[in-house]
């Protein structure tokens, strides 16, 4: 077929676009497939405090290939979520969490790990109960669990999110907005809703320490988060200069490939249950 340019017939026989709809339904019989087979694992991330000291970790899920490779969340969690796939896997990621930090418990009874959560799946019937349950099954100190979401789910459905989030955090459970400062503007609801933490994103901390404009609004979103008592996080720190910037505005949580990389669950828990004391990073080799 010989596309005539400007004509709307070149889209519909663009092949590209056909493979994409076959690429994508390919992905959605390997998430279900990858859901049947156990292939789904959970990487953990260290977050460490001002003194380099890994304090917490997020979880971050990658889907193990037959053949033994990994394949990265960008490349599913958007299918997932088109889905629907997203209510299962995110409540297996979920109880996956919960076991790690049952696991750890003992040893390390304040670490918390961090768990992002879709708006497809936060909006998904029971999502609190499930949450709840699941916290008990494991015996879970809910404050031990922070749920990572967007700023767009913040802003959907404002009273029936707070409804959802007011459940769990009655309960303990911490709220961190992910990614912030790239999504919607309105601030309204960091009043309005029970969030405890802000986690500034990748795309401001990589400017630091050549743009200014990057350093102002971390600044700025340091200070906002002091004034309405508010955990902050870094995210995407690599770099010692970076590090070195950060500590100095305060209390907060910094995580980053500088201080780890994701690792996987069992080299994560073997490192976590065999250490007694707390951990300064650089003692390890990610
Ligand atoms: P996110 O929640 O913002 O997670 C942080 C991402 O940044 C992770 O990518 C992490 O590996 C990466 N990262 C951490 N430190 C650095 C750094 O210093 N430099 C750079 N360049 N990258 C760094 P990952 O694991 O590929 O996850 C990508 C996104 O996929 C996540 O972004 C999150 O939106 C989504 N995702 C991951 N796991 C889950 C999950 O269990 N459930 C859901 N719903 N989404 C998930
Ligand atoms: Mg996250
Ligand atoms: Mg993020
Ligand atoms: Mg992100």
């Amino acid at each position: 077929y010989q596309a005539k340019s400007g004509t709307d017939n070149v889209v519909m026989f663009n092949p590209t676009m056909h493979q994409s709809l076959v690429i994508r339904h390919a992905i959605e019989d390997d998430i279900r497939n990858a859901l049947k087979d156990k292939r789904f694992e959970i990487w953990l991330q260290n977050q460490m405090d001002n003194t380099g000291t890994a304090v917490s970790a997020e979880a971050l899920v990658r889907l193990r290939k037959r053949d033994g490779g990994i394949t990265a969340p960008s490349e599913f969690i958007s299918i997932a979520e088109a889905s629907g796939l997203i209510v299962p896997l995110g409540r297996w990621i979920l109880q996956e969490a919960c076991s790690i930090l049952r696991q750890i418990g003992s040893n390390r009874p304040d670490y918390g790990i961090s768990v992002n959560v879709s708006p497809q799946q936060f909006y998904a019937p029971n999502f609190a109960s499930d949450v709840l349950t699941t916290l008990d099954h494991f015996g879970v100190t809910p404050g031990n669990l922070t749920l990572e979401i967007t700023e767009n789910l913040l802003v959907q459905e404002i009273t029936e999110t707070s409804k959802i989030m007011g459940r769990l955090a009655d309960r303990g459970v911490r709220f961190s907005v992910d990614d912030f400062g790239t999504g919607y503007s309105n601030l309204h609801y960091l009043s309005q809703l029970p969030i405890k933490e802000l986690k500034i994103d990748r795309g401001f901390i990589s400017q630091i320490p050549e743009d200014t404009s990057s350093i102002a609004i971390v600044e700025t979103i340091f200070a906002m988060a002091r004034r309405l008592d508010l955990d902050v996080v870094a995210e995407g720190v690599e770099k010692n200069v970076q590090f070195s910037f950060l500590k100095n505005f305060g209390q907060m949580r910094m995580q980053g490939f500088y201080f780890a990389k994701p690792m996987e669950t069992k080299t994560w828990l073997e490192y976590h249950l065999e250490t007694h004391s707390t951990s300064a990073f650089g003692e390890i080799d990610y």
